[in-house]
């Protein structure tokens, strides 16, 4: 038996009717930029989140980095601006920043959670923070009520990075309607996936999805005429309309992840691996993590990775090179955050497709009881 990580072509089967219904009304259409399966389609992911707006945008860097521009835009930040970030992220959550020639503060994680630690961020806050990127890694909320209440105390803005977190909630409120602003990713890969390439904001503020609407359109708000120096990055028909079917798969799909999760706490038992959540966790208490990955912590991370392909299992690393030591800034390479560190060398992520079967769980469960301390 194989077990991919994630197995997108038993994904796609699934829904391969509907979809080629969708796509066969966006060829039919003649209209495949700026039409009415976008539009569509943001009102429902709007809905989806509980926002007033959704802007569709090329991939979810691009959201990340012109939420950050058009508050450049609107007066609210300014070059220079120090923006409080987790050091355990995907790179994209920091390039958007160092994009717009902002500068990031780094800051270590909770380490039962993975993600950014409010009391840290606490005491990193100066005259010149004027926002902070709060990413929901692995699908798991950040703790956006005490971050938005030391923004409220500051005088912050609130961007959230939702890439992994479609659907993950706090008391009903979902990823995309705690921050003033979300980035969201559509790769393929993620918990609601494109066929392609990707993204989306999400917010409540007229003003600013008047003006990240713009800047993604050349800069253009009126045919034309053009307020700003933009660029192009649209979500064009076709992969609106494949989102609009996932969408409506997305809860099931959400639903097949945390008990596949729920499954992994109960039955891996291995003293020397640890877990993202205790076993007797319920779907429930589950609210606020929607699983895009499993992350598991092992020492000998190597041997366990080798010892689960032997058994057939895929399994990845997210990621094996936090940002700081990336040669892409090479000025932080002699930053030390040795938190974030130790993660990126211990972390390894369990498949969690939600076409896995009952058996393929099994076999994981299996291969990780079986391995022992080298
Ligand atoms: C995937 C991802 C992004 C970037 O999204 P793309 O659509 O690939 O540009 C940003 N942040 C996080 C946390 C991600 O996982």
């Amino acid at each position: 038996m194989t077990i991919p990580f994630l197995d997108l072509k038993t994904i796609s089967a699934q829904y391969r009717q509907d979809l080629i219904e969708a796509a066969t009304r966006v060829i039919d259409s003649g209209w495949y930029i700026q039409g009415t399966e976008l539009k569509a389609f943001e009102s429902e992911f709007a809905a989806y989140c509980g926002t007033q707006h959704c802007i569709g945008v090329a991939n979810g860097l691009d959201a990340l980095t012109l939420t950050l521009r058009a508050w450049k835009e609107l007066g609210k930040l300014k070059e220079g601006d120090e923006v409080i970030a987790p050091a355990n992220t995907y790179i994209a959550s920091i390039l958007a920043i160092t994009e717009n020639r902002l500068t990031p503060v780094l800051v270590e994680p909770d380490p039962a959670t993975y993600n950014i630690s409010p009391a840290k961020i606490r005491a990193v806050i100066t005259d010149k923070t004027k926002a902070i990127i709060a990413v929901h890694l692995y699908g798991q909320l950040a703790d956006m009520p005490e971050i938005m209440s030391i923004a409220d105390e500051h005088g912050l803005l609130v961007l959230e990075d939702s890439a992994q977190a479609h659907g993950a909630a706090i008391n009903g409120r979902k990823a995309g309607n705690c921050g003033h602003a979300s980035g969201f990713s559509f790769y393929p890969g993620k918990n609601l996936g494109a066929l392609g390439d990707a993204g989306a904001v999400t917010t409540n503020d007229d003003e600013l999805a008047q003006t990240i609407r713009a800047l993604g359109n050349y800069g253009s708000h009126k045919k034309y005429e053009n307020l700003y120096q933009g660029v192009n990055s649209r979500l064009d028909e076709m992969q609106a309309a494949m989102l609009r079917v996932k969408l409506k798969q997305l809860d099931a799909e959400t639903e097949r992840r945390k008990e596949i999760a729920l499954a992994y706490a109960k039955g891996i038992q291995n003293p020397i691996i640890s877990q993202p959540i205790s076993a007797d966790n319920t779907l429930l208490a589950l609210e606020k993590h929607v699983f895009h990955l499993y992350v598991i912590r092992i020492v000998e991370r190597e041997a366990a990775q080798a010892h689960l392909a032997k058994a057939g299992i895929q399994t990845l690393i997210h990621y094996p090179i936090p940002p700081h030591q990336q040669q892409a800034y090479k000025r932080w390479n002699d930053q030390s955050y040795p938190l974030t560190e130790a993660i990126h060398q211990q972390v390894l992520s369990l498949p969690i497709s939600p076409v896995m079967t009952d058996d393929q769980v099994n076999a994981v469960i299996a291969a990780c009881n079986s391995f022992k301390m080298q």
